[in-house]
């Protein structure tokens, strides 16, 4: 199933995405919760509803599509885990899974303009793969992680370059409003299969910038989920970025950062793409 969360001037509401069109869930299953994240709770009794929701389908074209959870408790993000992106960054592999947070200001729509901060000299973008926690809970292990992923977007891990780079700590850098695009709708892991064979892309006016596949990653998606819940629990609609291939503005020769009127795309096979153009803040 796909599941976004969608407004077409009547407030936000979650949407069951079949083709080109979506069936508003708060008109086809009304006794559902009303948010993504209430839905994704609620997982186990509301499936079978929602798979089996029919009803009058409205065109995606008519729609705004919203970040799939507008308001996540967290966004955690994984740094250096694309050996090719560690060898651009001039760093080595590292022996402990690198996190930072993106704080959930940072939250935005797909399609929706990404801005260039006034105090910001150096925006870059970061295709990733972005898993959205399902049942989530403490220490699972690797052998559980699967279970604890409701489904799989595609992101921007956009960041400020100069910000990240100005002290050893990336939370501000990383943490710009509208720096954590992702989309366009939730793909649930059933769906997905094996997030770890998907090819990734991002593209900045029709160039491609980055592509790879998920089996790249250094540390791949459970690995994260066993190390993170470790530390933290993980709650039903907390979004994973889950790392960057090679390719940045940043390491290019020159260095070329976003400027205004880019068009970013970020794609990744089976979960679709997202794409944005770049505004100074206003
Ligand atoms: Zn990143």
């Amino acid at each position: 199933m796909k599941l976004a969360t969608f407004d077409d001037g009547a407030g936000a509401r979650v949407g069951l995405v079949t083709g080109t069109a979506l069936i508003d869930l708060a008109k086809a299953a009304p006794g559902l919760p009303a948010t993504m994240i209430g839905l994704i709770a609620a997982w186990d009794e509301a499936r079978t509803t929602v798979a089996a929701a029919s009803g009058p389908a409205i065109e995606l074209a008519a729609v705004r599509l919203l970040a799939p959870v507008p308001k996540p408790g967290k966004i955690m993000a994984i740094g250096l885990n694309y050996a090719d992106h560690i060898a651009e960054s001039g760093q080595t592999t590292p022996e402990h899974q690198l996190w930072f947070a993106k704080l959930p200001n940072s939250a935005h729509a797909p399609h929706a303009p990404i801005q260039l901060p006034k105090v910001s000299n150096f925006v870059d973008y970061e295709a990733e793969m972005v898993a959205v926690i399902g049942k989530g809970g403490r220490h699972i292990s690797k052998a559980d992680a699967a279970s604890r992923i409701f489904g799989y977007c595609v992101g921007n891990d956009v960041t400020a370059r100069d910000w990240q780079f100005k002290t050893p700590q990336w939370v501000l850098g990383k943490s710009f409003d509208t720096h954590a695009p992702f989309g366009p709708w939730i793909v649930t892991s059933d769906e997905v299969g094996d997030p770890h064979t998907l090819g990734i892309r991002a593209l900045v006016n029709g160039e491609t910038r980055q592509e790879s596949n998920t089996k790249h990653l250094v540390f791949n998606v459970f690995d994260q989920l066993a190390h993170l819940s470790q530390a933290v629990t993980l709650d039903p609609g907390d979004i994973i970025f889950t790392g960057t291939p090679g390719g940045v503005g940043i390491a290019m020769k020159p260095p070329a950062a976003l400027k205004e009127g880019d068009i970013v795309r970020i794609e990744i096979d089976r979960l679709g793409a997202i794409e944005a153009k770049m505004q100074p803040e206003a």
